[in-house]
């Protein structure tokens, strides 16, 4: 049994015998129905994930950025202590566990390496559209598999062409009997080389000015199915502990089972997984930021210019005071967008903000951490130049910062409009 689930039995019994948000819950003795404390499972779980990422994880981190490796040794541990997949529901062998309480997790995982963070973590958003919108069949299946061992996932719906723009996308099924043919090439994969299976999203009509809406389907599709084919591992600036790859689909056979929700359903499942992902991904981005900060302090107490700490000169000061406002607020953005989305309401609104925000941040508090650490800072033997390239590409996947400013302002401008 993982660590992770003796911690619920413990505490929350009855969550695992089926319920299944651990969400926060409103303190009665506080006033306005705010509560920024964490419960006692959350503690623990809390606890946990930072002793595996503190003495694990980060002791390795600049291992596995150098070599590029993938982490299977710490992917393996983070799911033997029940650290990855804990969203899966009870019913199909998971813990069952918030978003709220996954990101706890992904906040200290990232803390130590955000590139094996991914490399155990990027997994869910593979997951996610069987997870809003698979069969009992599919879900059993499919998900019970990574309860069982562990597995990777991934979704795939960039290509070269067309990332933020998907209705782009080129990459085609077509009906043939029970089975769908699908045929095309996607891009920038994460875990595309080590993942068991991938959600694939495909063009199932062919008619160009049919709405994105209704052009697409979500599939399933098997790693060992014949035309199956990942490409070669990317050399990425940052984040390189994770896979990243194309992969190439030549007339392979998806029986109609592994169809998910139904034809021409597939964009609004894809998008409706970064609703529930983009929390996550800012509490790494947090993570990342918070280590940023850390590691500046540390630096500016032991580093003397002029006869005196640097820390004592109130520009370098003022830096760390910026970079701990810019922590604390994405901490508190994406507990919000989690918090929402465990009350079970729409959360698309916060979640962009999170996931902008956050990611911003990260890459503001790791480049002023370079800058605080001075010509150190620039150089490899130093933590921090890591950061800085590691957390560029928070602000590309899962939707650029520009897609989420797009989100954000189409949700306060349709507000406007009704309550016009
Ligand atoms: C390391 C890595 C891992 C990834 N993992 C995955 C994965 O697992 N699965 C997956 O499907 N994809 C993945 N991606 C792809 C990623 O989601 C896309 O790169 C991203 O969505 C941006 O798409 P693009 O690269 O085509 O850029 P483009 O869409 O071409 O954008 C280029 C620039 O134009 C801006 N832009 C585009 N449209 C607009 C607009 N309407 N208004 C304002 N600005 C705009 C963008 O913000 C960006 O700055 C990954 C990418 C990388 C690099």
């Amino acid at each position: 049994m993982s660590t992770l689930k003796k911690i619920l039995l413990r505490n929350a019994p009855t969550l695992l015998r089926g319920a299944t948000s651990t969400a926060v819950q409103p303190n009665p003795d506080v006033s306005g129905g705010y509560n920024f404390a964490l419960d006692d499972t959350q503690r623990e779980v809390q606890a946990l994930a930072r002793k595996f990422a503190r003495e694990d994880v980060l002791p390795v981190a600049s291992h596995y950025d150098k070599t590029g490796e993938y982490p299977w040794p710490l992917v393996k541990k983070a799911w033997s202590l029940g650290l990855s997949n804990s969203h899966i529901p009870t019913q199909y062998g998971g813990m069952g566990q918030s978003t709220f309480n996954g990101c706890l997790i992904t906040e200290e995982i990232a803390y130590a390496c955000t590139g094996v963070g991914a490399g155990i973590e990027a997994s869910s958003l593979g997951q996610k559209p069987v997870l809003l919108a698979g069969t009992e069949e599919q879900k059993r299946k499919y998900l019970g598999r990574l309860t069982e061992e562990p597995l990777v996932v991934s979704y795939a719906v960039t290509e070269s062409g067309a990332g933020s723009d998907v209705n782009g996308l080129k990459t085609k099924a077509v009906k043939k009997g029970d089975e769908w043919i699908l045929n095309g090439q996607k891009m920038w994969i994460t875990g595309a080389g080590v993942a068991n299976w991938y959600f694939v999203l495909a063009r199932t009509d062919p008619d160009p000015k049919t709405p994105a809406n209704r052009a697409f389907t979500g599939f399933i599709v098997e790693r060992e199915w014949d035309g199956v084919t990942p490409g070669r591992k990317e050399i990425n600036m940052g984040q390189r502990a994770s896979d990243t790859r194309g992969i190439t689909f030549e007339d392979v056979r998806v029986p109609k089972e592994n169809v998910l929700l139904g034809e021409g359903e597939g964009f609004k499942i894809a998008m409706g997984a970064f609703d529930k992902t983009r929390p996550p991904i800012a509490a790494g981005a947090t993570g990342l930021a918070h280590r940023a900060l850390d590691e500046a302090s540390k630096y500016a107490l032991e580093r003397k210019t002029f006869g005196v700490p640097i820390a004592s000169h109130q520009a370098i000061a003022f830096m760390l005071a910026d970079m701990a406002i810019g922590v604390e607020t994405s901490r508190l953005l994406w507990q919000k967008a989690a918090w929402v989305a465990d009350l079970g309401q729409r959360n698309s609104y916060e979640a962009a903000i999170a996931k902008c925000y956050a990611c911003d941040t990260a890459n503001k508090n790791a480049s002023d951490a370079v800058q605080i650490f001075g010509g150190n800072g620039f150089n490899t033997e130093y933590p921090v130049e890591k950061l800085m390239r590691d957390a560029k590409i928070y602000q590309i996947y899962e939707g650029t910062s520009q897609i989420q400013h797009i989100v954000i302002s189409r949700h306060i401008i349709d507000q406007a409009k009704r309550s016009n």
